[in-house]
């Protein structure tokens, strides 16, 4: 199962991205978390996605596309994987699609959190995260609205939308319901089938 989430900053799409990875045994691959963690480590990766971090922005296409390009070539994804956060650009949609044809592969769906922006504004408030500060968090919107939600018409006829408003389980349950087979037993739900796009 190959699946990208997209959604404005705050949408959930994290920690909905967590419990799929469980209940679909594919790794959760966020390129936000793969910066943190390099900035973390301070490695020289890091130093530079830092300064876009710190200030809203987009880190450049060729540093995150040589980023995700190693991740999906670990062992773990091979099979499957569940990309939350990128694409981000059309560039970058275009990379993916270089990357998946290269392994004859295809994505299964590509699943849209929408909410609406006072919620997520509100959700990013109470997360108190170093770039959520309410100048930063309406800038990463706008940045949301110009750069990233353009790319949901590259995806015609895998493009879902899901109404991520609501407790954690039920959304997860909506997303599994856009996934899965009509036919599902409770076996199937943790482990539902593909509808081929
Ligand atoms: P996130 O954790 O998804 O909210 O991402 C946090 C920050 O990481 C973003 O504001 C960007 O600076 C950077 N980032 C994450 N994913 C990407 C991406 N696909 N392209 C460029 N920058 C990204």
């Amino acid at each position: 199962m190959r699946l990208v989430l997209v959604g404005p900053p705050g949408a959930g799409k994290g920690t909905q991205a967590a419990l799929l990875s469980r209940k679909l045994a594919v790794p959760h691959i966020s390129t936000g978390d793969l910066f943190r963690q390099h900035i973390n480590d301070r490695t020289p990766l890091g130093r530079e996605a830092e300064r876009y971090l710190d200030v809203g922005e987009l880190v450049p296409d060729h540093i995150t596309n040589d980023m995700v390009r190693r991740r999906l070539a670990e062992d773990d994804a091979r099979e499957g994987f569940l990309l939350d956060g990128f694409p981000r650009t059309l560039q970058q949609v275009d990379v993916l699609s270089d990357i998946l044809a290269e392994n004859g592969a295809e994505l299964n769906a590509v699943l849209e959190f929408s909410v609406p922006e006072h919620i997520v504004v509100a959700r990013l408030l109470s997360r108190g995260r170093p770039d959520d500060t309410e100048d930063l968090i309406k800038h990463r919107q706008q940045v949301y609205r110009d750069e990233t939600a353009p790319l949901l018409d590259s995806y015609t006829g895998i493009h879902v939308k899901v109404h991520a408003v609501g407790p954690v389980e039920e959304i997860a349950e909506r997303v599994l319901g856009t996934i899965a087979m009509p036919h599902r037993t409770s076996r199937a739900r943790e482990k539902p089938q593909v509808r081929r796009p």
